[in-house]
């Protein structure tokens, strides 16, 4: 069953110094699907990304990318097989350029002269801000042109598959609402996207299938229709909600 799943994690889990953060955490994205992990503070999001991504290895299950599992492969090696990750915190080396942050997402594509132009290119159009201050040092962006830079930059890698980590963090609803669009034109161009946000609500309008994690485990999977229904999702919608306002 795993053929034709472009991401397929299998019970996996994780412990910090013998406390579970994620625990027998089992799911999948196909290609061209886009699908939400949301879940309170706390709940092992993070924790969850890092694994999938293959920056942190799992203590236990396993997770494949088209089949092939990234157990003991470097995390370095992983954006190789289609994996492009947008950690929390909008990562980006703020004393270079947006122009050179978005070479270094290409750097393991060895991409050089035209090709790296057009990249470049693709990307200022689905960011049309990152161009028009491609000269100057990411780290006097705004919080929002940092998140699209720092999703720009993954996409130059060439993701088959996109891992959103809280992309809406401590973003005004307008420039979550902005980075969101740009989303929606990466989700319906085709790429697969797994979105892992505490704001449900965002990330359940955006998505078609989800799963809910609570204490570490799923506690709740389904098309976002039902889960939007369901009592344990609108608590956390009024979560979210009650942190943005
Ligand atoms: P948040 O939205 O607050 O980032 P989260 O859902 O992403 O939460 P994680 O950050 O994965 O959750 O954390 C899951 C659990 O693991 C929490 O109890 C957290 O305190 C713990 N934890 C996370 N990172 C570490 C660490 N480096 N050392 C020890 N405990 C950690």
């Amino acid at each position: 069953m795993s053929e034709n799943l472009l991401l397929d994690a299998t019970h996996v889990a994780y412990s910090y110094r013998g406390i579970p953060a994620v625990r027998d955490v089992s799911l999948t994205v196909s290609p061209r699907e886009v699908v939400a992990i949301v879940g309170p503070n706390g709940a092992g999001k993070t924790t969850l990304a890092k694994m999938l991504s293959g920056v942190l290895p799992p203590a236990e299950g396993d997770i494949r990318i088209d089949g092939r599992s990234i157990a003991g492969m470097r995390p370095s090696k992983v954006p190789a097989l289609g994996v492009g990750i947008v950690l929390e915190g909008r990562h980006v080396f703020p004393g270079q350029s947006v122009l050179v942050n978005l070479e270094l997402g290409a750097f393991a594509r060895k991409l050089k002269g035209a090709a790296l132009a057009s990249e470049i290119q693709r990307i200022f159009g689905i960011f049309p801000d990152l161009e028009r201050c491609a000269d100057k040092p990411a780290g006097s962006l705004s919080g929002g042109q940092q998140q699209m830079l720092a999703i720009g930059r993954s996409l130059m890698g060439a993701p088959r598959i996109l891992i959103l980590d809280e992309p809406s963090m401590g973003l005004s609803p307008k420039l979550a609402s902005e980075v969101y669009a740009a989303l929606a034109s990466l989700r319906d161009s085709g790429l697969a996207i797994l979105l892992i946000e505490q704001n449900a609500r965002l990330a359940l309008e955006f998505c078609t299938r989800g799963y809910v994690l609570q204490y570490g485990r799923i506690v709740l999977e389904g098309p976002v229709a039902d889960l939007r229904e369901a009592d344990l999702v609108r608590k956390i919608y009024l979560g979210s909600e009650a942190v943005a306002a």
